[in-house]
């Protein structure tokens, strides 16, 4: 069991911003995602889009935010557990206990959930088969696109993920894009692109069709797509990947016995504690009368969560409002003489 002042739920900017009011006000935090890397949904679903109302940062894409925020809170040395999903709270005496998925538990005083919309998880392909050979030639993300080098490509779906990886393959893989109707949602740019390696034979699209069967189950070697009217194909497929869109669902927080509005927690707007008192909510996944799911909003949110926390983790101690421009505590903590 890890003690420390305060567990992150979401490494997300709002999860990453809550380590620095706390690192600045003396306390210590670790934080906990599901998600493989840091960053939340600026990083799962808009990496490269830009962000234009951060405040004195005229625009920024979700990755250089993620990493701005690590920078600010390289002082604080916070552990990182990701991959990671917090199924179980259990109050011990003063302290919250949060245990996850892989078995680890951590006890503080305070939670901040800053779990943005909830977890993602990838939409799969309704086939026993596709489930048989997930991991193996059936995939829903790509992880580490050597291990799709050389390959022959069965690309679904119609969304930028699809579009993206079509073009980003086809430069060392034979790709076929299927999507289940003739106009695609994905970025205009990206598909013209594809059109024209379509024209120049490097790269085939199937449209309006679905996936009908996997016709090995055991070594993938090819698959049959029907089509809207009724014609179906076999395509030589030895990888397919699925980009069907993410689920999100807010997982066993939506059991925790908060007061939930519309998929959101319901908290105060003073300290943002929620219906449990040590658990916050911050970001887009908490609700009070006014919300607006903005990064700022999380921030503002976050800092004004830590200030009770601090309360909760130094009961005896008084806690005195600091501006960062002049306090010499703040300064030490940051390393900065
Ligand atoms: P998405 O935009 O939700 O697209 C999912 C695609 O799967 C849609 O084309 C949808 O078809 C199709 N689909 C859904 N269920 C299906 C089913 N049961 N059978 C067949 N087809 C099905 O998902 P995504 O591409 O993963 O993107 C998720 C979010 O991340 C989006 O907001 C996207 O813009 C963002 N993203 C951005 C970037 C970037 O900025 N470069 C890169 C990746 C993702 P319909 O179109 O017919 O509904």
């Amino acid at each position: 069991m890890q003690k420390t002042d305060v567990i992150i739920i979401g490494a997300g900017p709002v999860g990453l911003f809550a380590v620095h009011q706390l690192g600045i006000k003396g306390l210590q935090a670790v934080v906990i995602d599901n998600l493989d890397k840091i960053g939340g949904q600026c990083i799962e679903l808009y990496p490269d889009k830009p962000i234009y109302d951060i405040p004195a940062v005229p625009e920024c894409t979700g990755e250089q935010l993620t990493t701005r925020l690590l920078e600010q809170i390289k002082p604080f040395k916070t552990k990182i557990f990701l991959n990671e999903r917090v199924d179980e709270v259990r109050q011990e005496k003063e302290n919250w206990v949060v245990k996850t998925n892989n078995k680890k538990e951590f006890s503080a005083p305070s939670i901040i959930i800053a779990g943005g919309v909830g977890s993602f998880e990838p939409r799969k392909i309704s086939l026993k088969e596709a489930e048989k050979l997930e991991g193996k030639s059936v995939f829903y993300a790509v992880r580490n696109k050597d291990q799709f080098k050389n390959k022959r490509i069965s690309i679904f779906g119609g969304g930028d993920s699809a579009l993206d990886w079509a073009l980003e393959l086809s430069k060392f893989s034979k790709i076929t894009l299927i999507h289940r109707r003739n106009e695609f949602r994905g970025a205009h740019h990206t598909l013209s692109e594809i059109r024209k390696l379509e024209k120049d034979g490097k790269l085939s699209i199937k449209t309006p069709c679905q996936i009908e069967s996997l016709d090995n189950e055991n070594q993938l070697k090819s698959i049959t797509i029907k089509y809207d009217d009724g014609k179906t194909e076999t395509i030589l497929t030895d990888v397919i990947l699925g980009f069907f869109g993410l689920i999100m669902k807010l997982g066993p927080i939506a059991e925790w016995g908060l007061n939930m509005s519309k998929k959101t927690i319901e908290v105060n707007s003073n300290n943002f504690e929620t219906n449990k008192k040590g658990i916050f909510a911050a970001g887009d996944i908490c609700s009070y009368p006014g919300k607006l799911k903005l990064i700022l909003s999380g921030f503002h949110e976050v800092a004004l969560a830590s200030v009770e926390c601090f309360k909760r983790a130094r009961p005896n101690e008084k806690y005195r409002f600091e501006f960062t421009t002049s306090s010499k505590t703040i300064h030490n903590r940051l390393g900065k003489k």
